[in-house]
């Protein structure tokens, strides 16, 4: 019998039950590796940088990955998408790209560390952050947002679409509208919610948005893209070769997306990125719906276990598959290190690189132990999952 796509079937050993997809999806779909190798093997030539045939075909290869990833996301012309190392180069592109000294920015209170600390570098030099709290379940309401946008004059609101500490997923399209009707730019980061929702970012209306390659997306590690709207122009980051431009010398190219790429691209991650984008064309909506099935049962199955908080939405509630808990009898490391070791069981504890989130929720001081479903999980993990932590809890 052959591997249904992406299955994780060929040459692709679980060597343990993963539950820290929040983390970085595994096992990567055989097509995901595939398509790493033959662009290492057969194409491996620098793309954009020669006229022979092998560098045409890495070329193309970025063009095809290109599309795909924007027909994935929404975007009409695939030039408004950036490749970039991750989603933590693309906040800081986004941020430190669009925002200058005597900026005000409202920010969501759940943000990661790749938004979190490019601010406090911004608000070092002159930015103003102000923060707006999210509720106990780490869902931010929109019309707190508008409050403050209204309160002082703002060039941009900041928020992720969903949280990798409780699965939240935030109101973007009203925030969108919010920033919008006060002239303010709202900039996402996208890191857990692409691949886990279906995002159509011309429908979001959003003005930025930045994207990991490694998670919800299913491609490999070193690789994200951001995306800018049509006409919205960010200081680049770092200048240097774009492979075509040099009759201008000192000046980067402003053209897109090649004022945003300097340097050889990551070809072997673009071309593993591609592939996963076109697996999650075909088959996101199965794979997105299983997981929700599954992330639903692992939710309901922890919630009764006694002596566990389980923070996040309510499981019939919107919520991308990512969970955080404490226990009143063990601490978080030790229902990690036991869950690995006795179990099999590999999931995250600590603060996840948001302490904003984890002090939102009351769980700052304690960390918390995250579990997080995603492609490939199967009922057999979610079921040892509850057992082994009733067991532990016992
Ligand atoms: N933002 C959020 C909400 C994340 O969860 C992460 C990764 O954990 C990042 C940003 C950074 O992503 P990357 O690993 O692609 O740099």
């Amino acid at each position: 019998m052959t591997d249904p796509p992406g299955s994780g079937g060929s040459g692709t050993a679980r060597s343990c039950i993963y539950l820290d997809h929040g983390a970085t999806s595994w096992p990567k779909p055989p097509e995901v590796v595939d398509a790493v190798v033959t662009a290492m093997t057969t194409c491996g030539a620098n793309p954009g940088r020669g006229a022979y045939t092998m560098a045409l075909a890495a070329a193309r290869l970025v063009f095809e990955s290109r599309r795909a990833c924007a027909d994935l996301l929404g975007v009409p012309d695939a030039r408004d998408v950036a490749f970039v190392s991750g989603c933590t180069e693309a906040c800081n592109l986004m941020l430190k790209g669009l925002l200058a000294p005597g900026d005000r920015v409202v920010v969501s209170s759940m943000e990661h560390n790749a938004i979190s600390r490019p601010l406090h570098m911004l608000a070092l030099a002159g930015v103003r952050v102000d923060i707006v709290r999210a509720d106990a379940t780490g869902t931010m309401d929109a019309s707190d947002v508008e409050r403050a946008v209204r309160a002082h004059a703002t060039r941009a609101v900041i928020c992720q679409h969903a949280s990798n500490v409780t699965g939240a997923i935030q109101p973007i399209a009203d925030m969108a509208d919010i920033a919008h009707e006060n002239g303010a730019l709202l900039l996402v980061d996208g890191a857990q919610a692409a691949g886990h929702l279906d995002v159509d970012l011309v429908a979001l209306d959003v003005d930025a948005y930045a994207v990991s390659g490694h998670k919800g997306l299913l491609g490999p590690q070193g690789v994200g893209l951001l995306y800018l709207r049509p006409g919205l122009d960010a200081t680049e980051l770092l200048q240097g070769g774009t492979g075509g431009g040099s009759s201008e010398e000192e000046s980067q190219p402003q053209g897109r997306p090649e004022r945003y790429e300097a340097g050889t691209p990551n070809t072997p991650g673009i071309a593993g990125l591609g592939a996963a984008a076109r697996l999650l064309l075909e088959h996101g909506a199965e794979w997105r719906a299983d997981e929700q099935r599954l992330f639903r049962r692992l939710k309901d199955g922890l919630r009764p276990i006694p002596g566990l908080t389980v923070f996040g939405p309510a499981s019939d509630e919107p919520c991308v598959p990512t969970l955080t808990l404490v226990s009143d009898r063990i601490d978080a490391d030790r229902i990690a290190f036991l869950l690995d070791r006795r179990y099999g069981i590999a999931v995250r504890s600590g603060l996840h690189c948001a302490p904003w989130a984890h002090r939102t929720i009351g769980t700052l001081d304690t960390g918390a132990v995250r579990f997080g479903v995603g492609h490939g999980t199967t009922s057999d993990d979610v079921a040892t999952a509850v057992t082994a932590l009733s067991e532990l809890l016992a």
